[in-house]
């Protein structure tokens, strides 16, 4: 039976620094020409070097019961990332990965990662026809207004999906906050005329990560369904550092309106609050992804 996923074996064939914060991975492989994407946001996972240093090899057909049955400190680890272009016929798929030290086996891999490394991803199999899901970003058909809500993390998404509208005859009246780490990390993205691009940078602000993203909720222009009356009257809690805080909503057809919103886990909390809460924004328009939490490994 065909399997919407596959995992891959990939070769590291360059890498570019395109910011201070960021850093673009080419991989390459025979496999790569498997790969489907579909969406800007489609995730996938990759598979790092454990801790002995020794590249993931886990069998294609039995990885998920290998890695289950492995002592843990053996086990690759495994982190979640967007494939940020694929180019099948070329046998390339790139990844964006944000540098934030070597706290984690994922950034630590990036900051010294050279050509000709190995890495494993799980992602969809081109010979799956069905939809392999993994993506959210499934705006709705006739979108008049857009919110975009992002960190540096979400930032390799998001530049996929300005590509994507800006290619449309008409895309929506958009507002896009993105929020990074440093100023030479607000990259090139395309734009048009009713896009409102704004840049947050956390250098030397005395922030937390997200709070530009929360009072971008709070003041944002967009006439969102402001019915207070429409109001999420109890919004359930989420324990964003006991579990992945991942709110998504297929549109109704004739939604107007849609927000995707993704960023650090206690961020998202804050702006779905503000968001469904205070500016009555119904669910079925919003999109809120905890892509990472402060102080928690999230695999
Ligand atoms: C659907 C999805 C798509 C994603 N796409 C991308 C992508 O394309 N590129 C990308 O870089 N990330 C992406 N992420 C986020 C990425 O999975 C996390 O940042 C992940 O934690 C990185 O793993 P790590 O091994 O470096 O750190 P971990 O071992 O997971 O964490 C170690 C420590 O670092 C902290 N930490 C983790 N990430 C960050 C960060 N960005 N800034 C500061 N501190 C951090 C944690 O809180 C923890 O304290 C995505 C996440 C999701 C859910």
């Amino acid at each position: 039976m065909m399997r919407p996923y596959h995992l891959f074996d990939v070769t590291l064939l360059h890498r570019m620094s395109l910011s201070p914060s960021i850093c673009r991975f080419t991989f390459g492989g025979v496999e790569v020409a498997s790969i489907r994407t579909c969406a800007p946001d489609q995730r996938i996972k990759v598979f790092l070097p454990n801790a002995a240093g020794q590249a993931p090899a886990l069998s294609p057909d039995t990885w998920l019961a290998d890695y289950q049955a492995m002592n843990p400190a053996d086990r690759p680890p495994r982190r979640t990332y967007t494939i940020r272009a694929l180019r099948a016929a070329d046998r390339e798929v790139d990844i964006d990965f944000i540098l934030h030290g070597s706290t984690g086996p994922a950034s630590r891999w990036a900051l010294t990662a050279h050509p000709g490394e190995r890495l494993q991803i799980v992602a969809p199999d081109a010979k799956f026809d069905g939809d392999p899901g993994g993506y959210e970003w499934r705006p709705p058909p006739r979108m008049d207004h857009l919110l975009l809500l992002a960190d540096e993390t979400a930032l390799p998404a998001v530049a996929g999906i300005l590509e994507e509208l800006a290619r449309t005859t008409h895309p929506p009246a958009t507002e896009a906050h993105l929020e990074v780490p440093a100023v030479g990390d607000c990259l090139s993205v395309p734009t048009w005329p009713s896009l409102r691009l704004h840049w947050a940078v956390r250098e030397d602000a005395p922030c937390a990560a997200g709070d530009f993203l929360i009072d971008a909720a709070r003041n944002t222009k967009l006439p969102l369904a402001a019915h207070p009356a429409a109001a999420v009257a109890n919004l359930s809690d989420i324990d964003v550092d006991r579990s992945i805080l991942w709110e998504t909503q297929a549109p109704p057809n004739d939604g107007r309106f849609y927000s995707w919103v993704a960023g650090e886990a206690g961020a998202v909390k804050t702006i779905r609050q503000i968001l469904l809460k205070e500016r009555g924004l119904p669910r079925s328009a919003t999109n809120l992804m905890g892509y990472w939490r402060r102080g928690q490994v999230l695999e």
